[in-house]
Parts: structure tokens; C-alpha cells; sequence
């Protein structure tokens, strides 16, 4: 049983790169539950990576990412965000964000720090 939960997410100017990621650090993630928000989710899903997707980020994705850092079931973030665009669920990426630093929670936002984590040794909780 897999007790490290990782959750990933990207909007959709990024969700290639994300997908990307996955696929090339696959080994390291598969020691990993994984979550994802419902499209990007849905996109890994494709890949044959096993991911609980939940609602899409504008339906509310993010804001239950978020409440499950709360209570502690979500152990890291990887949110390949899109800095040129502009998303309706802002709020809800905020607190996304925010939540991640009230309770301490590795967010890697983009590629060079998703990198720094993946086969981080010291992040291995089991
Ligand atoms: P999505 O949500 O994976 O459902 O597109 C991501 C986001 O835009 O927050």
C-alpha cells in the first residue's frame, strides 16, 4: 500500500509538458498514488498511468486538491501553470497555492523544480 500521495495538475498551455514529465519519470512516480484535477488527469489516465482524476480545475479541481492537503491525504503538488493565461478559478488556484504553504507541501510549479523533486531520495515516504 502506497502512503505518499502526489497530486498533479496543469493548465492547458502545459498539459503536454506535464503528460511529458510523467512519462519520463514513470518509474519514480509509480512509487506514488497520483491525483490529478479531471483533464489533466484524464490525460495521464490515457497514458495507462493509474490516476484518481476528480472534478476539472474550473469545476472545482483545485479547491478539492486543496482540502485534501487540509487533511493531510495529499503529500506534494506538481501544477505546471501557464503564466500567460488568465483562469476563472484564480480564487481557487490561490488557495491551491496558499494551502500548500500553510502545511508546508512540496509544490514544484514548473519543470526545473518538478525535476529537483523527481527521484528526490529524501521525498520517498513509501
Ligand atoms: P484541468 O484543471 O486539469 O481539469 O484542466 C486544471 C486547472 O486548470 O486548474
Amino acid at each position: 500500500m502506497k502512503n505518499t500521495t502526489i497530486a498533479l495538475i496543469a493548465h492547458d498551455g502545459k498539459k503536454e509538458d506535464l503528460v511529458d514529465f510523467v512519462l519520463r519519470h514513470q518509474a519514480w512516480f509509480s512509487g506514488f498514488n497520483l491525483v490529478g484535477t479531471g483533464t489533466t488527469g484524464g490525460r495521464i489516465a490515457n497514458k495507462g498511468i493509474a490516476i484518481e482524476c476528480l472534478a476539472s480545475g474550473p469545476l472545482g479541481g483545485d479547491a478539492q486538491i486543496a482540502a485534501r492537503i487540509t487533511e493531510g491525504e495529499v503529500h506534494a503538488v506538481i501544477f505546471f501553470r501557464d503564466p500567460m493565461g488568465k483562469h476563472p478559478h484564480e480564487p481557487d488556484i490561490n488557495m491551491l497555492l496558499r494551502q500548500c504553504d500553510v502545511h508546508n507541501i512540496p509544490l514544484a510549479t514548473n519543470p526545473a523544480t518538478a525535476q529537483l523533486l523527481a527521484g528526490n531520495k529524501a521525498f520517498e515516504r513509501g
